[in-house]
């Protein structure tokens, strides 16, 4: 955990956020800027800025998580996104899975 984090905030309860889903791993939560509706966070609890700086364990329940979201939401198309540095436009430095579902038109948010 890094105090000064706005995701380990939101984790530690810090910070309200839109909770999906909690485990001791994982933890996911409503993107408070949707691309479109039902756009979430996947992030482990281990704090680290990037990939690489994850344990390997606690990657691997990350994309069943977000697996289980995408069924329990019965999102049947969508993007997986994970961003790592500026130039590659990452803004939060806590490791994060987008998981952005691709509405037909008359349902995004335009
Ligand atoms: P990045 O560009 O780093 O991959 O994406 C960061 C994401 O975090 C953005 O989509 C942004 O809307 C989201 N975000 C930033 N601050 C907060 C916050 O305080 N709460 C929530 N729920 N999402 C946030
Ligand atoms: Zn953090």
């Amino acid at each position: 955990m890094a105090a000064a984090c706005i995701f380990c905030k939101i984790i530690r309860g810090e910070i309200p956020s839109m909770k999906i889903f909690e485990s001791d791993k994982t933890f996911a939560f409503l993107d408070i800027g949707p691309l479109s509706k039902g756009h979430s966070l996947i992030i482990p609890k281990h704090h680290g800025a990037k990939l690489h700086d994850i344990p390997d364990e606690q990657l691997s329940e990350i994309l069943a998580v977000t697996k289980k979201i995408a069924i329990a939401q019965d999102i049947q198309d969508y993007n997986i996104l994970q961003n790592n540095g500026r130039i590659a436009h990452q803004v939060v430095d806590h490791v994060h899975f987008h998981l952005i579902p691709k509405p037909n038109d008359e349902e995004g948010l335009g």
